[in-house]
């Protein structure tokens, strides 16, 4: 018994370090559609255009949503979108290091840095897809930004600024440095704001 307590923990263990981040976003149907229980699969609910709904990932053409009564299934990708203006914008990624960001940046058991809002982002992973720096042109501090990164919808914080010189441009912040190197840049990434 001991014994399968101990593969079952370890076996629970495996499951949360591999299960996918969960990271939604609310989006819009732009047309009526058919919420299926797996892609193609049997009709969980039909939904009439304009009805929101939380989107999470998306394969194949087909997108995981939530309805706002909470069932939940999958509907064509082609038939949502993000709400808030339609914007271009370049989006690099920054932690909470002294390389990304010199003397803001604090050792408190890990890197943390004090935002433009005063908001501390830690380089801790709960801190992964949820907040951003970005510049005038694309935000106000405070409003949210829609973007499709990494196989997901994503909804991020602006809660840091960048200087207008570098135009349209959005900085997520992600908490390893060498996470941010390996994530890349994405030019001219199309990003909603709300
Ligand atoms: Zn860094």
């Amino acid at each position: 018994m001991k014994k399968t307590v101990g593969i079952i923990t370890i076996l629970l263990i495996a499951i949360m370090c591999f299960a996918p981040m969960v990271s939604a976003a609310q989006v819009v149907t732009t047309s009526a559609v058919t919420v299926r229980q797996t892609p193609k699969g049997k009709t969980v609910v039909k939904l009439k255009k304009g009805t929101k709904i939380t989107a999470s990932s998306s394969k194949s053409g087909w997108t995981k949503i939530k309805t706002s009564s909470g069932k939940t299934g999958y509907v064509k990708s082609k038939y949502i979108k993000a709400m808030g203006t339609k914007k271009k914008a370049k989006i690099t990624y920054y932690c909470a290091c002294p390389n990304c960001n010199g003397s803001w940046a604090s050792w408190r058991g890990a890197w943390s840095t004090t935002t433009s809002t005063g908001k501390r982002l830690y380089n801790k992973s709960s801190y992964k897809w949820k907040y951003c720096a970005a510049t005038p042109s694309v935000g106000k501090l405070g409003q949210t930004i829609t973007v499709y990164l990494d196989g997901a919808w994503r909804r991020l914080k602006i809660v840091d600024r960048m200087g207008s010189s570098y135009g349209n441009r959005i900085d997520v912040f992600w908490p390893s440095h060498a996470g941010c190197y390996n994530r890349g840049v994405h030019w001219n990434k199309t990003v909603y704001v709300k």
